[in-house]
């Protein structure tokens, strides 16, 4: 993996400063255990930052229905990191569009939510970037973004508080309540 190395030495130089100087010094059944966490560190940091590499570019299909229908991806979990702490937060992201004359694949919506996930990205930032993509993507009629977070930076340290943070964002002719109905009788 491109990069892999210096990152597994910026983990190597955190283990050895922040745990074996300060707290750790002498116990040597946690340096083994430690013995290849820095690579297994860099690896799986790399792995929720993929997002950076991929192409955010969404396949649509024609689309030749009437009538304003609700085309929804309900309840996709997906983890990020969090730019200020770069720790994880979970994310239930909920999707709904009215459809003009495209429509994406149903595969789609939860690979490109995935995509968009795995970069450095703050939860107002991420639903908001969504349906600015959704939107370029099929120029729907209307679009709506549903994302529940659990923060990893709010409930395990801080304020240390179990809340979920709600961020609910639309744009043109789309019902947020029928839509925000849906997705609170699904998740
Ligand atoms: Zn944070």
């Amino acid at each position: 993996m491109r990069n892999v190395k210096s990152i597994v030495k910026v983990y190597e130089e955190l283990i050895d400063k922040l745990l074996k100087e300060r707290w750790i010094e002498g116990n040597k059944h946690l340096e083994r255990v430690l013995k290849r966490t820095p690579r297994r560190a860099a690896k799986a940091l790399l792995e929720l930052l993929e997002g950076y590499r991929k192409d955010f570019k969404v396949a649509a299909f024609p689309y030749a229905g009437t009538g304003d229908q609700l085309v929804t991806c309900i309840g996709h979990t997906v983890y990020t990191i969090c730019p200020h702490h770069l720790l994880p937060v979970e994310m239930v992201v909920s999707v709904g569009y009215v459809p003009r004359h495209k429509v994406l694949g149903l595969s789609k919506l939860p690979r490109l939510i995935d995509s968009l996930a795995h970069t450095l990205s703050l939860q107002e930032e991420f639903a908001s970037e969504l349906l600015r993509l959704i939107n370029t993507a099929v120029s729907p009629k209307g679009a709506v973004v549903h994302v529940r977070g659990k923060h990893s930076c709010v409930r395990a340290r801080g304020a240390r508080s179990t809340s979920t943070t709600e961020t609910l964002m639309a744009v043109g002719e789309v019902d947020k309540e029928e839509f925000l109905c849906l997705v609170r009788s699904a998740l």
